[in-house]
């Protein structure tokens, strides 16, 4: 079963415990539709904006064995709240060169 951490929006922390990413998760469904079910071993936040804590806990999440970096649909998408992060091309760019070709990226969850 594929290792992932989920990277979520420190802004939507207050308002979602990250309930449907794990189900999805566990369930295979949405964006692990590709890869069945994932074993989530962290749940980490982007550490607000401007979102660079997002590239070394990426880094440290990979050190201990995860395989993927996912980012929850938050940031991504927008969910619950219909804004999406506006720096995620960056993060994403800095995540996927700092962890490299590797390390698969999911960029959403459901
Ligand atoms: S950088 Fe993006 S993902 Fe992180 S808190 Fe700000 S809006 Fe949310």
């Amino acid at each position: 079963m594929l290792k992932v951490v989920i990277i979520r929006c420190q802004q939507t922390e207050d308002i979602c415990p990250g309930t449907t990413d794990f189900r999805f998760a566990k369930e295979g469904k949405g964006a692990f539709e590709e890869t069945g079910p994932v074993e989530v071993v962290g749940f980490v936040s982007c550490g607000g904006c401007p979102g660079k804590r997002a590239v070394m806990r990426a880094q440290s999440m990979v050190e201990r064995g995860v395989e993927a970096i996912v980012f929850a649909s938050c940031i991504k998408k927008g969910n619950p709240i219909g804004m999406p992060c506006p720096h995620y091309l960056q993060i994403r760019e800095a995540i996927g060169k700092k962890v490299g070709k590797n390390i698969k990226i999911i960029e959403w969850t459901h």
